[in-house]
């Protein structure tokens, strides 16, 4: 039987956050809650902010089977009843007495040692430093161009000088050595149907140009489209990884132009091939789409995060329709954890369980020996992307 219980376990994709002290359970419920029902939210659609509305929110937060999960995964780890309440209580005392031993005891229960943080949410940026002061396991940070592509924006600056502090920028962050790679969330912008022939210097001189004189006409995602060309050429040069938000995201996504397949022009085009890029979320819901990419196209890898946790019991739907097309070796596990380690605690603690079971599943229906689908999951919680990111 395949067992994971003693397996170490790196998280390919979170955001990093700080130690908040002690949270009330309403705190805890919209830090941890999916991206969604804000008290802005509400506002801005005209409903007025009552202790009645306060309450409906946070009744639709803990009624999720992926809250409850993370409320019974914590008691058992504290020793309390497993209810809001009494988790916290014992919670906040331990993060009283020294947050980072905290988070060593939480994390080490899971077998959680690293994780790859996006820098790019929130913002503005955490000093990375600070952020490994709270956080005593290794982080590996990744660059992300939109707040890039934000910030030049503001700046009147013509297509010269854009382009100049856009390379520079992405050149100096990977050069230096700690970012491990580059992300794009332009599935939340302008969607993933991005040309391969938006690569032409031509298109982004032109794009910023009607941006500037405001003759519309898609020129902010012919803009877009290509920096993110340029930006899987930085890394071609610079040798790492590109991850593509794909997939569900809070709220605001384009949960339609998030379809992993609308990438398939872009990745397999000739002078693209030689990037390894990671389809983050592997495209959850259209994670079997991801699965096929990944097996068809020689440098595409995939990760489960946000659909573990936050999808629930479809962590072992995830790992299933993902394992029928992706080579075992491609996969990558990854919470898309934030605000809080209890996210990434409990994604770590199903994601382990739900692998568990899969490839037990798989075993016995002879598509795996047990070796195999035990090395199958240590490359899966950790080995394939350590490979990936060239981590020692
Ligand atoms: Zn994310």
């Amino acid at each position: 039987m395949v067992d994971v219980s003693g397996l170490r376990v790196l998280d390919v994709h979170a955001h990093p956050y700080l130690n908040k002290g002690a949270v009330s359970a309403e705190q805890f419920t919209d830090l941890t809650a999916f991206g969604g029902g804000s008290r802005a939210y509400m506002e801005e659609g005209g409903v007025a902010w009552t202790p009645g509305v306060s309450d409906e929110l946070q009744r639709i937060k803990r009624g999720t089977l992926y809250f409850t999960r993370m409320v019974n995964d914590l008691a058992t780890f504290l020793g309390t009843a497993p209810d809001i309440d009494s988790v916290l209580n014992e919670r906040n005392a331990q993060v009283a007495v020294s947050y980072p031993d905290y988070v060593t005891r939480l994390f080490g229960d899971a077998g959680l040692d690293t994780v790859i943080f996006d820098f790019g949410v929130p913002l503005p940026m955490l000093d990375i430093d600070e952020v490994n002061a709270d956080l005593p396991i290794e982080i590996v940070p990744i660059y992300r161009i939109e707040p890039l592509i934000a910030d030049l924006l503001k700046q009147d600056l013509s297509w010269s000088e854009f382009k100049e502090k856009y390379d520079t920028s992405i050149s100096e962050a990977l050069s230096s050595g700690r970012y491990k790679g580059v992300k794009s969330i332009i599935a939340y912008r302008t969607g993933l149907e991005v040309s391969p022939l938006s690569r032409t210097a031509d298109q982004g001189f032109q794009a910023l140009d009607a941006i500037r004189r405001g003759l519309g006409g898609g020129s902010m995602k012919k803009l877009r489209d290509h920096l993110l060309c340029r930006a899987i050429e930085l890394c071609m040069e610079y040798d790492v990884p590109m991850q593509i938000h794909t997939g569900m995201g809070d709220f605001e996504v384009n949960l339609v132009m998030c379809r992993p397949s609308y990438l398939m022009d872009l990745l397999r085009f000739p002078v693209y091939r030689s990037c390894r890029v990671l389809l983050v979320h592997t495209g959850y819901p259209y994670h079997r789409e991801a699965a096929y990419m990944a097996n068809v196209l020689p440098r595409v890898y995939l990760d489960v995060s946000e659909g573990i946790p936050f999808a629930s019991s479809a962590a072992w739907e995830i790992y299933e329709g993902v394992m029928a097309m992706a080579p075992l070796n491609k996969i990558c596990y990854g919470s898309d954890g934030y605000q809080l380690p209890e996210i990434m605690y409990t994604s770590a603690k199903l994601g382990k369980q739900a692998l568990q079971d899969t490839l037990n599943g798989l075993v016995s229906k002879g598509m795996l020996t047990e070796t195999a689908a035990q090395q199958a999951a240590v490359g899966i919680l950790s080995d394939n992307a350590r490979e990936l990111y060239k981590l020692d």
